[in-house]
């Protein structure tokens, strides 16, 4: 027998001795994107990790946008940002924040450190600076500037502000320790000078915070208590206790890391996807071969699927990744008791029903979801000329091959049986119809006499059933040969998308709408495409195949 253990991961179980210590009493958490591109499935992660403890512990969700530098965000980001955090059902209410609406308190912040004696103006460059922070191995050296007074780093500080100076030309340093052995605390910059455009705040500011700075700021501002992050900024964590500590935040918040989700063989890096956007490769960040928000949700992917994705891929302290096809798993079982069954054929042979009355149409009942009676039934009409798939006949079939060939008889799905008589071939060699004759008495594909036929094929009526454009999806680069080339570059999978311009679908499917979507028979889910689909062409991107040998890790 097993049991539910109800089993806290680290952050519930930090999250739960704070309120039992009394060191908060709501808990507040955020979602800090930069908007620097779009959201990816790791995001998704963070996202509902966030909302998700604040929800629990009925506590508050901030959706803040990280805008401290100005030269990679774009509106562009933020909108998109804003769409998915939405339709990933995170709610942040009217808690919707940017770092940049800060920036008079972040400089406030760093004057006072000044007025502590905690931070000086230094004229080093980037490549002095790198030069004096030492390494690994070696401490740093002391900053010739760091003995300026108070009052000169003030003005030089001011003057920073007022456009005195040129890009680099100097920065604002906190005063920690060279000889740290955390290099993170070698007198990290704080602020720089930087002449550059904001999205938000235009061109009021010529200097800029450093987010090792502004982070914390944010955090202590919006009086998030557990600020968490990912383990790469484990390391930061003592700068970011000493900055709120040192600007002198009551009740500062907690940094709490976990590690990064990643999915094998996947490209989730915001620096590739944008080259593949860039050079055309892929159709925009929302092409349904990537694995950012805006893309899953294109290909048919619901905010249920990933949830239960990052739900079972749990919280952890080492980076590991995970299977695509969990994410598969996750996407067949949410739409497994959702969608209701149609019948698309990807690649058609006319089949003439010899024996079928010209002109007669019958109205066949579908029911549209085998293991969920409540999605009801839909009607067909089933006439003498249909189309089966290509795959579904062989002029000369193997063995254990049961379905359509000559002389054989099989199901047509919810309608009746039929044998294949003869076939026409096309001047290359091509099947290009079949003949076959139905016994009425089979209808509704069930057996008149107890003989059996063994295969069952998918149709659609001939002069009822609507065209459409079906596309399957592979991954983009190619898992086998490795994703990347010896260069750094992307090794792409020439198969990553294949379009099938002569499909038909069912009339149920025919008036289908963006992000409508289907199991269509013996193929797999399928949904409407939202930027391409139109009432005149329909287009259908495959989300998930049906069956996969895949299995869940078991703990
Ligand atoms: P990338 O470089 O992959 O786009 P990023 O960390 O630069 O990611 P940010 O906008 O800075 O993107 O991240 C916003 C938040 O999302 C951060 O708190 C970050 O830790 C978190 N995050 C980013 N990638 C992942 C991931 N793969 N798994 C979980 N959380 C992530
Ligand atoms: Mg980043």
């Amino acid at each position: 027998m097993e049991h539910e253990v109800e089993s806290r991961n680290f952050i519930e179980q930090i999250i739960d001795k704070d309120l039992a210590e009394g060191h908060c009493k709501t808990v507040h958490t955020r979602f800090p994107p930069e908007p620097n591109g779009y959201l990816h499935i790791g995001h998704a992660k963070s996202i509902i990790l966030n909302s998700g403890l604040a929800e629990q512990y009925n506590g508050k969700f901030n959706l803040r946008f990280d805008d401290t530098n100005p030269t990679k965000e774009k509106t562009e980001f933020v909108e998109s940002i804003k769409a998915d955090v939405e339709w990933l059902g995170a709610n942040w209410e009217d808690r919707l924040f940017f770092a940049s609406d800060y920036f008079d308190q972040m400089y406030e912040a760093a004057v006072k450190l000044i007025k502590k004696g905690k931070a000086y103006v230094s004229d080093l460059n980037a490549e002095q600076i790198r030069e004096y922070r030492g390494t690994l191995t070696e401490p740093g050296k002391e900053d010739p500037y760091t003995g300026r007074s108070i009052e000169e780093n003030l003005q030089l500080f001011e003057e920073m502000k007022n456009g005195k100076y040129q890009d680099g030309e100097k920065v604002l340093r906190a005063r920690i320790d060279m000889s740290s052995p955390n290099i993170n605390m070698r007198d990290p910059i704080i602020y720089r000078v930087a002449h550059m455009h904001h999205h938000n705040t235009g061109d009021k500011w010529c200097i800029y915070p450093m987010y090792d700075f502004a982070h914390p700021i944010e955090d202590a501002i919006e009086g998030i208590t557990h600020s968490i992050c990912t383990l790469e900024f484990e390391d930061h964590r003592p700068l970011y206790d000493w900055v709120v500590r040192e600007v002198g935040y009551e009740n500062p918040p907690k940094q709490i890391e976990f590690a990064k989700l990643y999915l094998t063989n996947v490209v989730t890096g915001k620096r590739y996807i944008k080259r593949l956007v860039e050079e055309g490769i892929v159709d925009g960040w929302d092409d349904p071969r990537l694995v950012s928000i805006a893309a899953l949700r294109r290909r048919g992917f619901t905010p249920e699927s990933i949830r239960k994705f990052v739900e079972l891929c749990g919280i952890s302290k080492s980076n590991s990744s995970v299977d695509y096809a969990m994410l598969e798993y996750c996407i067949r079982e949410d739409l497994k008791m959702k969608k209701s069954r149609a019948m698309a054929v990807l690649d058609p042979i006319k089949v003439i029903i010899d024996n079928y009355p010209e002109g007669q149409v019958e109205e066949l009942t579908i029911v549209n979801n085998m293991e969920n009676d409540e999605l009801g039934t839909h009607t067909v009409p089933f006439c003498r000329e249909l189309y089966i798939d290509r795959e579904d006949f062989m002029e000369e079939p193997p063995k254990k091959y049961f379905r359509m060939f000559p002389g054989n008889e099989v199901r047509l799905m919810q309608a009746y049986f039929v044998t294949c008589n003869s076939y026409v071939k096309d001047e290359n060699g091509k099947v290009i119809e079949i003949h076959c004759t139905y016994d009425p008495e089979s209808k509704g594909g069930n057996s008149p006499d107890g003989r059996k036929v063994k295969g069952t094929i998918h149709w659609v009526p001939a002069p009822y059933a609507k065209k459409a454009e079906i596309r399957l999806y592979e991954n983009i680069v190619d898992e086998e040969l490795g994703v990347y080339n010896e260069d750094g570059s992307l090794n792409l999978n020439p198969n990553s998308l294949t379009i099938l311009k002569d499909c038909y679908v069912e009339p149920f499917a025919a008036d289908a709408k963006a992000y409508d979507s289907f199991q269509f028979v013996r193929q797999g889910y399928f949904c409407v495409d939202a930027k391409d689909s139109t009432e005149e062409k329909l287009v259908f991107n495959r989300i998930v195949s049906l069956k996969s040998s895949y299995k869940l890790p078991t703990a």
